[in-house]
């Protein structure tokens, strides 16, 4: 080798450290803005601190590490999805505690009409495979009553959406939810972002026009 080759050698060994440093220094960062209350069980007090900054609806409170701390944007929309299952909120909880499943919502509802959160509304759940619309969406989980078929949802889970909905946005600022059947909207589903998925199932689907008619109502009505 040449003295120039072991320059260089040398060299890329430097940067290779340099960027290093700088990828585990991004890491002790992302970390350290995760909250101390995510992936544990809360006191009675810090959940009514957290449910004081969220819905006031929410009855259960578990935080998933599965989201970005905080996100980006300003919160403009709502995404409904479904549990594609009967799933207590507790269980539901569980399964986003698992980081190896890197999936969250910020809210779901239960068949009984139960509400609970799993990712503050002023962070970024990873639920819709798109960073885009979860930057700006508070995204919701809604158990099915019926597992396959239409993938129905009781009429009580159906009426707390709509409650749900009127009261994210009443708390955010959003005028009215428009749903446009597309992306463009600010009510969206997931399958508008991934082809792959079904959710929020045909049920769920054939309602969302009705949803954000009741909502834009009662947001009107005061
Ligand atoms: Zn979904």
């Amino acid at each position: 080798m040449k003295e120039n080759d072991f320059r260089s050698v040398w060299l890329l060994l430097a940067g290779f450290c340099a960027a290093a440093a700088v990828v585990l220094a991004l890491c002790v960062t992302a970390r350290s803005q995760m909250p101390d209350t995510v992936g544990r069980m809360l006191t009675a007090e810090e959940t009514v601190q957290i449910t004081a900054r969220n819905s006031p609806m929410t009855e259960y409170v578990y935080l998933s590490p599965n989201a970005d701390f905080p996100p980006g944007d300003a919160i403009r929309k709502v995404t409904v999805h479904h549990m594609a299952g009967d799933l207590a909120l507790e269980d539901l909880g569980a399964s986003f505690a698992r980081r190896d499943r890197r999936a969250s919502s910020n809210y779901a509802i239960d068949s009984s009409g139960r509400v609970a959160l799993y990712v503050e509304e002023g962070n970024r759940a990873w639920s819709s495979n798109s960073l885009a619309n979860d930057d700006q969406a508070v995204t919701i989980e809604v158990a099915n009553d019926q597992v396959g078929g239409d993938w129905h949802v009781s009429d009580t889970a159906f009426e707390t959406l709509i409650e749900l909905c009127v009261d994210i946005c009443r708390r955010n600022g959003i005028p009215e939810l428009r749903y446009t059947g597309d992306e463009t909207g600010t009510l969206t589903l997931h399958s508008m972002f991934y082809d792959e998925t079904e959710c929020p199932g045909p049920y769920l689907k054939s309602r969302m026009g009705e949803l954000a008619g009741e909502v834009n109502r009662r947001l009107k009505s005061g």
